[in-house]
């Protein structure tokens, strides 16, 4: 049994309360490679930013848990050397998928896990969400549960359609199962084509794809029903546009790859949204740096040598999250 406490990490409690009061969103970025590490933690302590690092299945499968909570615990320490005396990362596990694996997580140092029962039945999505919440508490671990059915594919969580969060199950839903906040469903989509050409609109000046605004209506009538609660957001990558076009212009084949709109995320960032989860931005900008280095110098074979700029462009895109669209710098 390791605790989080002994690696220098912290759950989501006080930051969340911090969010919400004052009216920004907390990052949460996914990561599987030293480099995405390294940019992460560089990005949060140069804007002086809380951050959480989250671990999906599909990372685990790549880089292997155990390897990446000694990475989270190496980025607590890497910050400290960077001159950040207290930083506050969150090592959290992302669609944990069963009672043992939230434990097992708890177990090996994670700071915050989700349950995700979004696919079960609501009394079962509650039943389990609340043998974590059980769990996870007596060992002061915050847990993130999940109403309301996301679209879109994400390291092995995939849903054809989506089902928005109904507002008037979210009171007995978190009181029933002690959830510490809870991750909604209001348009937003894994993946980095969130949305079919069909369901959006072309903008004629560009010919580029317009995506279906987020369900905000559906966001502030669940603000009424849990006032201050934190709400989390899945599937909020942006899908930069620029770094598509990168992609495409050195060999690459993204066509009407489209995301969630920054404005809409800055609104969301403002309500009792507090935390945003951003996977594929990071994806494009490593992959949009790589291929561009690869075709411009096509004599070198140092991976040193194309992984620095794939750093050097996600840090760039995470710096610009936190303090254009999240907000969450100058709050340590
Ligand atoms: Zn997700």
């Amino acid at each position: 049994m390791t605790s989080y406490k002994e690696l220098g990490l912290v759950n989501t409690r006080e930051m969340f309360k911090k969010a919400v009061a004052g009216g920004y969103a907390i990052p949460a970025f996914n990561f599987n490679t030293m480099e995405q590490m390294q940019a992460i933690v560089q990005a949060a302590v140069e804007t002086k930013s809380p951050v959480i690092m989250q671990v999906s299945k599909g990372a685990r499968n790549y880089a292997n848990g155990t390897i990446l909570r000694y990475m989270a615990q190496g980025a607590v320490e890497y910050a400290k050397e960077l001159g950040c005396p207290n930083p506050q990362i969150v090592l959290h596990l992302d669609h944990g998928d069963s009672f043992e694996l939230c434990k097992e997580c708890i177990d090996n140092g994670f700071s915050s896990v989700m349950f995700d029962g979004s696919a079960l039945p609501y009394e079962e999505n509650i039943r389990i969400t609340k043998q974590v919440v059980e769990y996870a508490h007596a060992h002061d671990v915050t847990v993130e549960a999940e109403l309301g059915v996301l679209a879109g594919v994400e390291d092995e969580v995939a849903s054809e359609v989506s089902h928005y969060t109904k507002p008037e199950e979210v009171i007995d839903f978190s009181t029933r199962s002690g959830c510490d906040s809870l991750a909604i469903s209001i348009g937003t989509s894994h993946g980095a084509y969130k949305f079919k050409p069909e369901q959006c609109t072309r903008d004629p000046k560009t010919g580029r794809l317009v995506p279906p605004p987020l369900a905000f209506d559906i966001l502030h009538q669940i603000e009424k029903k849990l006032p201050g609660f934190p709400i989390v957001l899945h599937g909020s990558s942006s899908v930069p546009q620029d770094e598509v076009d990168t992609i495409n212009a050195y060999g690459g084949k993204l066509p009407d790859a489209v995301g969630i709109p920054e404005e809409q995320l800055r609104e969301a960032s403002k309500s009792a949204v507090c935390k945003i989860n951003i996977d594929s931005d990071s994806r494009l900008a490593m992959t949009a740096a790589i291929r561009k280095y690869l075709a411009e110098h096509p004599d070198h074979f140092d991976p040193r040598q194309y992984l620095k700029p794939a750093r050097e462009n996600m840090k760039k895109m995470y710096i610009h999250k936190i303090v254009d669209v999240l907000g969450s710098n100058d709050k340590l």
